[in-house]
């Protein structure tokens, strides 16, 4: 039996030139590079996914066994599967950084990948631990890459480098597995350590919550009327379960912009198809990417025009604020001059799949009161990263959870 949607989502950190991509492309046989840094209207973040089916060979033993391989490349046997997995990838230090926040909800592992090649820890590694450390994952692979060219002896020193450096985080005890992944070496060792990971506990009778991280039009240009689909959004299911002939809402919808005020209505429509990639399925649970095919006019999906949206049903989906009291919360970053906040300071606000504009209406110590440009709606405990523009780049400084 093939498993038809992913059962983990799998995060992965580590510095720029590291070598995540190919990481990522040995495990899953997918490059997610081609989702390179577009970021487009409302500085929307497009989330990559690379998704793989985990298999295991019945006569092999030990690590070996597993592949992403439908045949064992050792003995020609068939794999059968074990685990369907989603690795969720966004560009930049920046960006990344601010996904893992405000993705935590949804993001059930993390691969963290140091290359041995460079001392332990560079500047981005250092501040990748401390959000593993302050999301409290506690599924962590590290992942030593390049070990080929840094050679034995520097690769094993570099290993006691990473020993040392997270002695006392959250994942002092994380198994750290020597890699080359361009010559696929270990990489079936990850693969089953992937497969041994907690899953997410599914809640059948939960409020449905998805974020919108895609959406667009099927329909060729000059398609009849008549012989028209809806528009698509796809997404990570944050809880619950969605329905094929299930009424679903989006919020916070369709802006009706009138002169500089905007104001949106709510999107209800029919759920029609729901789609894992690979898979037609009736029902979606938490879990990778799931395409979900509509009753609504097309118009409105299309060019990623609701990515940052959230999806669920209606009247059972978190409060929609404007305005909110937050906590925040300051990172320690070596490399930036913190200050407090000015007084109407316009910052970027990680939420989920969205990025809005606000401002920090006012501040004391750290409690903030944030404008959003427009409605959204925000849950209680969730985190939500905070992007300030210092020396004209935005740079993430910390996050806010409602107060
Ligand atoms: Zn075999």
């Amino acid at each position: 039996m093939e498993i038809k949607q992913s059962q983990i989502n799998i995060g992965t950190l580590g510095h720029i030139d590291h070598g995540k991509t190919t990481v990522v492309k040995s495990l899953t046989n997918i490059w997610t590079d081609r989702h390179s840094e577009s970021i487009k209207r409302n500085m929307t973040i497009k989330l990559g996914y690379a998704d793989a089916i985990i298999r295991k060979c019945e006569k092999c033993k030990g690590a070996s066994a597993y592949t992403i391989d439908k045949v064992c490349r050792q003995c020609g046997s068939e794999a059968k599967p074990v685990l369907r997995f989603s690795i969720l990838d966004a560009p930049g230090h920046e960006t990344l950084m601010a996904t893992a926040i405000s993705g935590a909800n949804i993001i059930n592992g993390i691969l963290f990948i140091i290359a041995a090649n460079e001392p332990c820890p560079m500047q981005q590694t250092r501040e990748h631990l401390m959000i593993i450390n302050l999301l409290g994952i506690k599924n962590v692979i590290i992942i030593q890459t390049k070990v080929d060219l840094a050679g034995k002896e520097k690769a094993l020193e570099h290993y006691n480098q990473i020993k040392n450096f997270i002695k006392g985080s959250a994942i002092e005890n994380a198994r750290i597995i020597p890699t080359v992944p361009n010559r696929n070496i270990n990489i079936d060792v990850v693969l089953e350590l992937i497969s041994e990971m907690e899953r997410p506990k599914f809640d059948p009778d939960a409020d449905p919550f998805m974020y919108i991280a895609r959406s667009f039009d099927v329909n060729k240009p000059g398609t009849q009327i008549s012989k028209l689909k809806g528009g698509v959004v796809g997404g990570t299911i944050v809880r619950g379960r969605i329905r094929v002939g299930d009424t679903v809402c989006i919020l916070p919808g369709i802006n009706k912009k009138k002169g500089k005020h905007s104001t949106y209505s709510e999107i209800l429509t029919k759920v029609v198809g729901i789609n894992t990639g690979t898979d037609e399925i009736e029902e979606a649970k938490p879990g990778g990417l799931i395409g979900i095919a509509t009753g609504m006019d097309p118009g409105l999906t299309k060019a990623d025009s609701l990515v940052g949206m959230v999806l669920g049903h209606k009247g059972k989906m978190p409060k929609q604020l404007e305005e909110f009291s937050a906590i925040y919360t300051q990172l320690e970053r070596k490399d930036i001059q913190m200050t407090g906040f000015s007084k109407n300071e316009p910052i970027a606000l990680s939420l989920g799949t969205a990025t809005i504009v606000s401002y920090v209406v006012s501040s004391k110590r750290n409690n903030v009161n944030i404008r959003l440009s427009h409605p959204m709606p925000v849950e209680k405990g969730v985190k939500m990263a905070v992007m300030r523009r210092i020396n004209q780049r935005l740079r993430l400084t910390g996050y806010i959870v409602l107060s």
